[in-house]
């Protein structure tokens, strides 16, 4: 069953009785901050709450595992918009424990694939296509370990000013306490 027509619902007496009066800000981020994180769903309310984090103080990019995994796709993409166009000073790349990508097997996903229906036909094309099913759809062995590889990924991006701090957190994902793995220092620019 679809959870849209209540989302609908409430969507309408939501605007109806200017319920979004308490979140108009700008689109600039308040504390000049890009959040990187995963799409878990304890995390929707929790990391906001448990980082004192309001509408208007952040940019967050949300996606499976907090992971970065290329560095000309969308993710970084967003970073780099955010830092450019949006004033971003600071990124924090934000896991967690007990994430699903942590020991994600692509053998079990792409079974799943065929077991809805996806055919043998398809997984030939894209293998001869040169798209590498397996290692896209592998997890990590940790969270710190994801975390580690995606804040390299951004420190090292070759369009990444020198001057914005990239930090490497991991959330635990009842009591919204974090743990520091990294904190990056911006390279001070020469005056
Ligand atoms: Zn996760």
């Amino acid at each position: 069953m679809s959870a849209l027509p209540e989302i609908l619902a409430h969507n309408a007496a939501f605007v109806a009785s200017k319920s979004y009066e308490e979140f108009l800000t700008s689109p600039l981020p308040n504390k000049r901050l890009v959040i990187i994180t995963c799409m878990d769903t304890r995390l929707v309310e929790l990391l906001p709450k448990a980082m004192g984090i309001r509408n208007g103080d952040v940019k967050m990019i949300k996606i499976a595992g907090a992971v970065v995994s290329h560095p000309f796709g969308s993710v970084m993409r967003s970073i780099l918009v955010a830092v450019y166009q949006l004033g971003a000073e600071e990124i924090a790349v934000v896991g967690h424990h007990g994430c699903g990508m942590t020991g994600l097997s692509a053998d079990a996903v792409l079974d799943h694939a065929r077991r809805r229906g996806i055919s043998p036909k398809t997984f030939h094309t894209l293998n001869h296509a040169g798209v590498d099913l397996r290692q896209w759809l592998t997890g990590f062995e940790s969270p710190e370990e994801g975390v580690l590889a995606s804040v390299e990924l951004i420190r090292n991006h070759p369009l990444l000013p020198g001057d914005v701090a990239v930090h490497g957190l991991v959330m635990h994902p009842e009591t919204g306490r974090l743990d520091v793995l990294t904190i990056g220092e911006a390279a001070k620019l020469e005056e």
